[in-house]
């Protein structure tokens, strides 16, 4: 380094940059990986040579990577010799596969010219065994080979993985002659050219979703240890979907429903995972299509219509509660639904946030404050179903905390609905056509630059990530993605100098799933902070509830009570009882009710304590 070319270099001394260094180099290997323009592979990934010897190596391993028109991607252990190399091959075609067999021959001479390993780190396999005797020589491998027989004389046990008749390019998960239908969707897959096939390509294996110290992914995996249960699992069985084999059922496979049914549809992994695979997407799709010639189980309906059903409900509030809570009634109700017995459904309020809108408004008679960056800034609340009929305290609160920031609150004259819950149940038809209506219902302030208030982070999720991949050729829609913004962004936004009323204080945060994942941001906690609380991160990834997932009758309930319990409601029992415990999902809120008895609240209604202190 001395006399070589300028480099800078900073010593992490503080332990936060210490462990941001660390994050980058245990990423590397799924940031190795750029689907649709680097899709790197392994196979020759970890070969070592001598420290001494590295750098004539490395110039030379590069001359053959040229040779055969290969981009690579290096990193790991440089100051050990044994440097992680990933390459863009292409083995879907013939000639592809015959340019990689040149490769790894040419390499493995190289390395061996050095005296160096086939593999410094993880273990030659089956893609490197086949020049396995480049490195030993004949002797040695018939060592090997007498060796192996003595313990499997009848060649049983992995015959030809490391001896025998390997072959470095049999077996390839891909191949020449793999030919992926490609299937109607009804996502555009914008990020995979369009193609499912594409999309069900990018896991490559590297198994940080089943890394049990990750917080956010995958929950399912946690709670069963179960492989088909794990992001790899499932991407690995719609794979062999679409290959046809072993799987050959296609879209009406028992065997890739069952294990989509317990993906909870947290979006982790297409917010965690290297390559963003996305299950909750494909799930969607693959029940779309299950269930497109079938009847549907009656849970379905219940659950994915609720935005539907639940505001003729939501007229007879105290008819609706005492029905689907009656000792006799509610568990009979529940059995004939399949829905889990152990699941109180939630309450009705007795006045709807829309309604109570609708009555403020026409009995107004003073403009808010004009304290945000424009005189009365406009901004729609968007009254999500969970907001608007079962918890308008939410909803009240950030009108208020928004009129007191100077914002003019507009809230749709028409029954509106993103469609969450038709996602968990595959419902795309009906989803499309929502959001169609949607985008007409909002397009003037759409057209005029509104921003969209989502206080609902599974709402906000369905405006920035399903929207643009449902209809991602329409204007408005596009417009909507850029204008839906969670609490914390619209007042950084568009009221970056209002000072939050001041709330003393602790508070216990807990950022939805799909906060974290799509949306992302402090998830409230910095908005609280700025109001004089002192808050603090859940260390939990999904609250286990996740939409209507643990609804379900049977081992969806258990799985998400044993998600719950890992850290989320172990944390809410711990916390004090003068903490606010603070969840913007709905979901989470029950979860934690229903967990601990404790009542969670919106990050709005805290801010709005601070109001009530002054007025
Ligand atoms: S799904 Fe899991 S195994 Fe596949 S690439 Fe993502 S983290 Fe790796
Ligand atoms: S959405 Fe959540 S539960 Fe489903 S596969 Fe991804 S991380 Fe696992």
């Amino acid at each position: 380094l001395k006399d070589g070319p300028q480099i800078d270099v900073a010593l992490a001394i503080d332990k936060v940059d210490q462990v941001s260094a660390w994050k980058v180099r245990e990423s590397a290997v799924g940031d190795s990986r750029a689907p649709g323009y680097m899709d790197a592979e392994g196979n020759w990934e970890d070969a070592a040579v001598h420290p001494d010897k590295l750098g004539a190596y490395l110039r030379d391993f590069q001359q053959i990577l040229d040779d055969h028109g290969y981009r690579c991607v290096y990193y790991g252990h440089f100051g050990q010799g044994c440097v992680h190399t990933r390459m863009d091959f292409d083995l879907k075609s013939a000639a592809g596969v015959k340019t990689f067999r040149s490769f790894m021959e040419k390499c493995a001479d190289l390395v061996v010219s050095y005296g160096g390993s086939l593999a410094g780190e993880y273990g030659e396999g089956h893609g490197r065994a086949e020049l396995l005797p480049k490195m030993f020589g004949p002797e040695l491998m018939q060592a090997f080979n007498d060796f192996k027989r003595i313990w499997d004389p009848d060649w049983k046990m992995n015959p030809n993985r490391l001896i025998g008749d390997v072959k470095l390019d049999e077996g390839l998960r891909l191949g020449p002659d793999y030919r992926p239908p490609q299937l109607e969707t009804h996502f555009a897959y914008p990020d995979d050219g369009g193609s499912f096939a594409t999309a069900i390509e990018r896991c490559f294996g590297m198994a940080k979703c089943r890394n049990l110290g990750s917080l956010t992914m995958c929950p399912s995996f946690h709670a069963t240890r179960e492989e088909r249960h794990s992001t790899r699992g499932r991407s690995r069985l719609l794979f062999e979907m679409l290959k046809g084999d072993p799987i050959t059922e296609g879209w009406r496979d028992d065997a890739v429903k069952e294990s989509l049914d317990l993906c909870l549809a947290c979006k982790g992994c297409p917010g965690d995972c290297p390559v963003q695979v996305d299950i909750p997407t494909y799930k969607a799709e693959f029940l779309a299509h299950y269930y497109g010639k079938r009847r549907r189980p009656l849970n379905h309906y219940a659950l994915g219509l609720l935005p539907w059903w639940g505001p003729i409900a939501a007229r007879t509030p105290r008819l609706a509660n005492m029905l689907s809570h009656a000792p006799g009634i509610a568990p009979a109700g529940k059995r004939m639904l399949g829905i889990a017995e152990e699941r109180d459904a939630p309450r009705f309020a007795r006045q709807t946030f829309r309604d109570w809108f609708a009555a403020r408004a026409s009995t107004a008679t003073s403009p808010p404050a004009t304290t945000a960056s424009g005189p009365g800034q406009r901004v729609v609340l968007w009254p999500d179903t969970f907001t608007d009929l079962f918890e308008p305290d939410a909803g009240k609160a950030a009108v208020g905390v928004l009129e007191a920031a100077g914002f003019a609150v507009e809230v749709p004259h028409k029954r509106v609905c993103c469609g969450r819950p038709l996602y968990d149940f595959g419902m795309l038809t009906l989803a499309k056509r929502t959001l169609k209506s949607t985008l007409e219902a909002l397009s003037e302030p759409i057209e005029s630059g509104v921003p969209v208030l989502v206080l609902e982070p599974s709402c906000a999720s369905v405006f920035r990530d399903e929207l643009r991949k449902l209809l991602p050729h329409d204007e408005h829609a596009r417009r909507l993605v850029a204008q839906t913004v969670v609490l914390e962004e619209l007042l950084d936004r568009y009221a970056p100098d209002w000072d939050p009323p001041g709330v003393a204080g602790k508070a216990l945060v807990h950022g939805h799933c799909h906060q974290k994942a799509v949306i992302r941001g402090s998830q409230g906690r910095d908005l609280l902070t700025r109001a004089g609380v002192d808050a603090e991160m859940t260390q939990a990834g999904c609250c286990g509830l996740a939409g209507s997932f643990d609804y379900h009758a049977g081992e969806q309930y258990e799985v998400s009570m044993r998600i719950g319990e890992q850290f989320l409601l172990p944390q809410v029992r711990s916390a004090a009882a003068d903490t606010f415990l603070v969840a913007d999902g709905f979901s989470c809120r029950t979860q934690i009710a229903a967990g601990t008895g404790r009542r969670a609240v919106h990050t709005a209604e805290v801010l709005a304590r601070g109001l009530q202190a002054i007025a």
